[in-house]
């Protein structure tokens, strides 16, 4: 007699998710099993199961009824029969980030590259999606996951479980000011620094010594909370004002800073990322890694004679993640801002609705199965 579980899923789009029994899922020769502490629930998730792939008919419809929940953070409950180095009890994150494993992308390591990169319990990029989806049909929204060995992160004892269902957030943010070659001492500047993301990303530009941050938001209060993070270095901008080029321009003594990254959603105006671009130092680097969706007017001839860069960059490596929970065990990276709210799983729906309602990024919500 196999052994049940709660698992929240999703069995028709726009539909409440129901809290079903399913198989607990055992491990293949390289997975672990992870019995799930905490989940974050990611704002965008509304979006996704409501209307997402048809706005964005790129992107493969998902199979349903289908689980869910991006972040997922646990304990090891069952290990691969080939896997070594992690045991039993481990607390850890899971990078939900699944690749096919042999593509010309993935045989060369690069398995964010894959064109069929997937999410586990979220979304797919690729025609093979589906087919990562049936591997590992087990996520964050489920009392026990079953993912890859080499997906998992494993968290410090100072880093709790919720803090740790941020690390899809902050992973982005941290892959993003890596992909910029934000160096200690540099600058930068955060369009959206109030948001989920924008706030990841001053706390990692923090974390990764850089002198100056440069934030922008519409909320003052939010604004102002984030810049008591480090009063000296954090410079919010408030938006509406004046071009946030000219602020920028002024308090570097006309240099710029070294990097902007884009944390915008879709919607944002293009004039935000174009001010950005202006905002940067010669050799400077502007990174999208929100979910803005619109054309820029780029002129290539001031990008060759700055000698400046635009780039996006997508969710962060399993390497990433263990820098983050290092620098998290070493005090550099502040985890202790956020307010966590948490919900149990049969209030998988209550969790989705109170993402409308957030302090800014400040609020994480989590399921706690
Ligand atoms: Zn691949």
């Amino acid at each position: 007699m196999s052994i049940t579980m709660r698992a929240a899923r999703l069995h028709q789009m726009g539909s409440p998710f129901q809290i079903d029994d399913i198989e607990v899922p055992e491990p293949g020769s390289r997975d672990v099993q992870v019995r799930v502490e905490a989940c974050g629930v990611v704002p965008n998730l509304r979006n996704v199961v409501t209307s997402y792939t048809s706005k964005h008919p790129t992107l493969p419809a998902r199979r349903l009824p289908a689980a869910y929940g991006l972040d997922a953070t646990g304990v090891i409950t069952k290990i691969g029969q080939a896997v070594q180095g992690l045991s039993l009890g481990d607390r850890v994150y899971v990078n939900p980030g699944l690749s096919c494993g042999g593509c010309e992308a993935c045989r060369r390591g690069q398995t964010n590259q894959c064109p069929d990169f997937t999410f586990q319990g979220y979304f797919g990029f690729g025609p093979g999606s589906q087919r990562l989806f049936d591997a590992y049909p087990t996520a964050g929204f489920c009392e026990y996951l079953v993912a890859p060995a080499s997906n998992i992160v494993r968290l410090p004892p100072s880093i709790s479980f919720e803090q740790g269902a941020r690390f899809g957030y902050l992973g982005t943010a941290y892959a993003a000011l890596r992909r910029a070659g934000l160096a200690p001492g540099e600058t930068v500047l955060i369009d959206g620094m109030t948001g989920t993301l924008g706030l990841g990303a001053a706390l990692l530009a923090l974390a990764m010594g850089a002198s100056r941050v440069f934030g922008t938001g519409r909320n003052e209060a939010l604004l102002e909370e984030v810049r008591a993070f480090a009063p000296s270095r954090v410079q919010p901008i408030r938006l509406g004002q004046r071009p946030v080029n000219e602020t920028v321009m002024e308090a570097t003594a006309g240099l710029g800073v070294h990097a902007y990254l884009g944390a915008l959603g879709p919607g944002a105006p293009v004039e935000s990322t174009l001010q950005g671009l202006l905002s940067l130092r010669r050799g400077g680097c502007a990174v999208g890694m929100g979910a803005l969706a619109a054309t820029l007017p780029i002129d290539p001839l001031v990008m060759m004679r700055r000698q400046l860069s635009y780039t996006g960059s997508l969710w962060f490596s399993t390497s990433e993640g263990q820098d983050m929970a290092a620098m998290a065990a070493a005090g550099t990276l502040d985890l202790s801002v956020f307010q966590h709210e948490r919900f149990p799983l049969v209030d998988i729906n209550l969790a989705i609705e109170a993402t409308q309602a957030r302090h800014g990024g400040l609020t994480n919500i989590v399921v706690t199965p």
